[in-house]
């Protein structure tokens, strides 16, 4: 990620764990939504970068998970779950060894 690129802010939504909206890099433009359940848990998103060039490249093969196949927004939830899953299971780790 180019270091000039600013950290996208990410909102939950209620009973939806897999589903986050990602701000948009560009001021004054809505949230974009990010399903990381769609694709295997490769994510989806309504982007027109994921629209128009990331799904092509999912229907023809390309390896998911990967940056030919995940928009800037979906890499951001991504990161946003990983960071709060790995937080809550180290707290589960902690508590166990209490
Ligand atoms: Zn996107």
């Amino acid at each position: 990620m180019p270091s000039d690129e600013k950290r996208l802010k990410v909102k939950l939504i209620l009973g939806e764990p897999l589903r986050y909206f990602v701000e948009s890099s560009k001021e004054g433009e809505p949230d974009y939504l990010v399903d990381l359940s769609a694709y295997s848990g490769n994510g989806e998103c309504n982007c027109k970068n994921f629209v128009i060039v990331k799904q092509k490249n999912i229907k023809t093969g390309k390896p998911l998970y990967s940056t030919h196949t995940r928009c800037k927004h979906i890499k951001r939830a991504v990161e946003y779950f990983a960071n709060s899953t790995l937080k809550e299971i180290s707290h589960e780790i902690l508590k166990q060894k209490l």
